[in-house]
C-alpha cells in the first residue's frame, strides 16, 4: 500500500496506523500463538467507535479485505490477515460497570481481566472463560466456556446487547428488540458480521472470595479421576466446577517443589457460591484418593481467574483441537487417560470439562451457538517452544482427534480449533439449518465476505436488487 494512503489513514484516526515499514508494526502483528506469521498491508489500531468506522471505510474504499483482532487469542490467528487490513482493537479496553441494574458495558478489546478488575470492584462478575488475558470479544462472539457455565451457562448467553460497525461503517446496535436477527447470530455465529465495538453483559453477584485450587494425583490414576469426577458432575451444586486437566505441573507458587515437571491429572476445582458453604461443597473432591498435593483455600476471584495464565503464557507456538464427547463410559475414559499420560510435550494439556445445566438448559435454537446437549468437552492445548517440534507435535493432535471424533457427537468448539482443522467441521458444529440461517445474517451485514478470517460463514446467494 502507498504511504500516501497511509497518511490519508492516519488523517481519519485517533490512533496508530502501520503499515511494514512503520516501527511497531512487527510487534502489532504478533498474536498469541506464535505459530501464526502474517503480513496485513495495514494495521489501523483504534481507540474508539469513531476510529472503527473511518478504518472500515477506508478499507472498502481500498478494496481491502478486513481482520479483527480482539485480545488476538485465536490458537487458528484469525486477528491477522495477509496483505488486507486489520483493524485492531487491542487499545479499546474499557469496562464501565452499572452497579444498579448489574450490566457492565466492555468494549471490543478487553481482556477477561479486564472485565473482572472491574466487575469486583461491585462483587459482580460476568460468566467467562479460565485465561486472564483472553479477549472478551473473540471468546464471547464464539460462545465462552468457563467456571460458571453450570449456573448461568455461556458469555454469550448473557449478552443484552452489542454495537456493531457494518462492513459499510454504519453503527448498529443488536439486542433481543433491536436487530434480534442479528443479535441471535452474534451470539455463536463467531465474528463474520461486523466490528463489536462494545458490548453489554448481565453480571452475577460473586465474590470477591472464592474457594479454588488443585487436587493432584499421579497420571496412572487417570481412569479413577475421570470416574470420579463423571460421577460427583452429575450432582454437584451449580456454584461449583471442577474439571480434570493433563499437565506437566508448572513451577509455580501453588505447586510443591518436589512436583514441578511431574505429569499429573488434576482436579481444578472452583467454588462460587456463599463462602459459608464452600468447604463443605468441596470435601468430596477432597476425600477423593489420597492426593499428591491439595492447593484448595480461599483466594480472591480475580486470583482464581489467572491461576492457570501461568499454564500458557503468550509466545509458543500451539495447534488444539476439541471434541464434544456425550458421555465418559469405561472406552472413552480409557481413551482420554491414555491420551492424558502421553503428551507429546511438557507444555502440553487437556482439560476435560462437564458440559451441563445452564448452558445446555438454554433452547437450541435460542442462539446461533448450537451445541446444547449434556456432554464433556474435551480439550486439547498442545503447546511447545521449538519449530523443529512442530510436525511431531500437530501431528500428534491430529492423531488425538481422530480418536476423540470416534466417541463424539461430531461437534468441536470452535474457540478451541486450529488453522486447518477441517472445514466441514466448521460447517458440522453449526449444521446445515442453522448454518442458512446464519448465511442469510451474513448476506445482510457482509454481502461480499468482507470479513473472512473467521470460522466463515457464506453469505446466502440473493437476487440482484433484493
Ligand atoms: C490461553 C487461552 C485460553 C483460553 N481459554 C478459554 C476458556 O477458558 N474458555 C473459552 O471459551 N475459550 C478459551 N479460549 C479460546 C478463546 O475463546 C478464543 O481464542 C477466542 O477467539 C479469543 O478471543 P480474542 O478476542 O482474544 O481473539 P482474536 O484472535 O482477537 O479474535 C478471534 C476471532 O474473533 C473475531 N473478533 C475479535 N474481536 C472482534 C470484535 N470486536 N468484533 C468482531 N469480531 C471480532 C476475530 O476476527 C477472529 O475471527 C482460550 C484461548 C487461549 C489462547
Amino acid at each position: 500500500m502507498k504511504n500516501d494512503a497511509l497518511d490519508r489513514l492516519r488523517g481519519k484516526l485517533l490512533g496508530e496506523v502501520l503499515g511494514p515499514q512503520d516501527a511497531g508494526y512487527d510487534a502489532a502483528r504478533r498474536v498469541y500463538n506464535a505459530m501464526i506469521d502474517k503480513r496485513p498491508a495495514v494495521i489501523a489500531r483504534c481507540l474508539g467507535t469513531a476510529d472503527v468506522v473511518q478504518a472500515v471505510r477506508f478499507a472498502r474504499e481500498e478494496g481491502l479485505l478486513i481482520a479483527v483482532r480482539g485480545g488476538g487469542h485465536s490458537v487458528a490467528g484469525h486477528a491477522m490477515c495477509d496483505d488486507g487490513m486489520v483493524i485492531d482493537l487491542s487499545l479499546m479496553r474499557g469496562v464501565h460497570v452499572d452497579p444498579a441494574n448489574r450490566t457492565v458495558r466492555v468494549q471490543g478489546g478487553a481482556l477477561l481481566g479486564d472485565v473482572d478488575r472491574e466487575t469486583q470492584l461491585h462483587g459482580l462478575a460476568i460468566p467467562t472463560g479460565q485465561m486472564s488475558e483472553t479477549g472478551i470479544a473473540g471468546l464471547t462472539l464464539n460462545g465462552g466456556v468457563g467456571m460458571m457455565l453450570h449456573k448461568h451457562g455461556l458469555t454469550c448467553d448473557n449478552l443484552l446487547s452489542a454495537d456493531m460497525v457494518t462492513v459499510d461503517g454504519e453503527l448498529v446496535t443488536a439486542s433481543a428488540d433491536r436487530r434480534p436477527e442479528l443479535f441471535w447470530a452474534l451470539r455463536g455465529g463467531g465474528g463474520n458480521f461486523g466490528v463489536v465495538t462494545s458490548f453489554e453483559f448481565r453480571a452475577h453477584p460473586v465474590g470477591p472470595m472464592m474457594l479454588a485450587g488443585f487436587l493432584a494425583h499421579p497420571v496412572e490414576e487417570a481412569p479413577q479421576v475421570l470416574e470420579f469426577l463423571r460421577d460427583f458432575s452429575a450432582t454437584s451444586p451449580a456454584h461449583l466446577s471442577a474439571d480434570a486437566l493433563f499437565i506437566h505441573a508448572p513451577e509455580a507458587d501453588f505447586v510443591p517443589k518436589e512436583f514441578w515437571g511431574m505429569p499429573l491429572v488434576t482436579l481444578f476445582v472452583r467454588y462460587f457460591g456463599p463462602m459459608e458453604q464452600a468447604w463443605e461443597a468441596v470435601q468430596p473432591l477432597r476425600e477423593f484418593g489420597t492426593p499428591l498435593y491439595d492447593s484448595v483455600g480461599p483466594m480472591p476471584l480475580v486470583a482464581v481467574q489467572s491461576m492457570l495464565d501461568t499454564f500458557t503464557p503468550a509466545g509458543n507456538l500451539h495447534y488444539w483441537t476439541s471434541e464434544f464427547v456425550p458421555s465418559l463410559g469405561p472406552e472413552q475414559i480409557a481413551a482420554v487417560a491414555a491420551i492424558g499420560s502421553d503428551l507429546p510435550s511438557s507444555l502440553t494439556t487437556i482439560n476435560v470439562h462437564p458440559f451441563d445445566t445452564a448452558a445446555t438448559e438454554v433452547p437450541p435454537d435460542a442462539t446461533a451457538f448450537a451445541h446444547r446437549e449434556d456432554s464433556w468437552l474435551i480439550h486439547v492445548i498442545c503447546q511447545w517452544k521449538d519449530e523443529a517440534d512442530s510436525e511431531r507435535c500437530r501431528d500428534w493432535v491430529k492423531q488425538t482427534g481422530k480418536i476423540l471424533k470416534r466417541f463424539g457427537s461430531g461437534n468441536t468448539y470452535l474457540n478451541t480449533t486450529s488453522e486447518d482443522d477441517e472445514t466441514d467441521r466448521v460447517r458440522a458444529f453449526w449444521n446445515e439449518h442453522r448454518l442458512a440461517r446464519l448465511a442469510e445474517v451474513k448476506a445482510e451485514y457482509d454481502p461480499e465476505n468482507v470479513l473472512r478470517f473467521n470460522h466463515n460463514i457464506s453469505p446466502a446467494a440473493r437476487e440482484p436488487g433484493s
